[in-house]
């Protein structure tokens, strides 16, 4: 998981109005609906309508698990508009299936019947994910620490009260994820050993299983097999190869590539620790090789 687009609310507007100049205020009366009638309620959404300016802003890819995702070009997206806070109602996490079966020590906030309605249309509210993250995952969950917040109260003071337990990597008033997890090869960990940082990172890798999901374990080992590879041609005798291997380095772990946290994390690695770095590839090579 890495941070996305930190933009001004305005600046992210701006993009908006660039793709549809009436779709703010379209936005505005049916938000102005909602609050006067207390809950969310229409027939057809129209957030859809600026999905693309997310997966500009993403990179085309998911804002939680950071898989590229296709379609663009088709129309036919693989993308969801994902409302960080649901607009509709929030019903209890009843946490991953684990064995033995995870459980916190802490609560994580009580169920709403009207949701954040008055954030249906915030773009705030807004980023791109996978179906595996959010129709699978994200739900109408939004697990939080302290008490949930109330009608028409703005993101940046919710976020303040409430403590969301998940990492929205996306918009001005968003987490760095890299400040939170880190990767151990494949492996996403909090960065921290206790408090508020541990407990939201952990909450976040459980929540979206980022380590429990094949196709995002495959991605990550894809990537650090090709780092390894990348850089040990720095080495190499020939100054045109080297330089295009620092070239592919920067490309690897740049926001454009797909687990770039992971890239960034296993490059790090390998200056500081070669021997675990090379350990980490053989293990990642092997769990790449096809089954016989
Ligand atoms: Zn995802």
């Amino acid at each position: 998981m890495i941070r996305y687009a930190v933009l001004s609310k305005a600046e992210l507007e701006a993009r908006v109005d660039a793709v549809d100049a009436g779709w703010r205020t379209r936005a505005a009366t049916r938000r102005n609906a909602f609050i006067a009638a207390g809950k969310f309620q229409e027939d057809a959404s129209i957030w859809s309508d600026v999905k693309t300016v997310f997966m500009d802003l993403q990179h085309d890819k998911c804002v939680f698990c950071e898989r590229v995702l296709g379609g663009k070009l088709t129309g036919k997206s693989e993308h969801d508009v994902e409302h960080f806070r649901p607009k509709g109602r929030v019903t209890n996490w009843p946490y991953p299936k684990r064995t033995p079966k995870l459980t916190y020590a802490f609560g994580t906030g009580v169920p709403s019947n009207t949701g954040y309605y008055w954030l249906a249309y915030d773009v705030e509210n807004y980023a791109c994910a996978c179906k595996g993250c959010n129709s699978d995952r994200k739900r109408d969950y939004f697990p939080i620490l302290g008490p949930r917040g109330v009608a028409t109260t703005d993101i940046a003071t919710l976020n303040a009260s409430e403590t969301p337990l998940l990492l929205f990597p996306h918009g001005s008033l968003g987490d760095n994820p890299e400040l939170f997890i880190t990767f151990e090869g494949v492996i996403a960990k909090p960065i921290h050993a206790t408090g508020l940082e541990k407990i939201r990172a952990q909450v976040t890798i459980d929540f979206f299983s980022l380590n429990d999901r094949e196709e995002l374990l495959a991605d990550r080992a894809r990537v650090i097999r090709e780092l390894f590879k990348t850089i040990r041609l720095t080495s190499d005798q020939d100054p045109a190869v080297q330089s295009a291997a620092y070239r592919d380095i920067d490309t690897i772990t740049s926001n454009l590539s797909p687990q770039a946290a992971c890239a960034r994390a296993y490059l790090a690695l390998a200056k500081t620790t070669p021997q675990k770095a090379w350990e980490i590839y053989l293990d990642v090579d092997r769990y790449l090789k096809p089954a016989r």
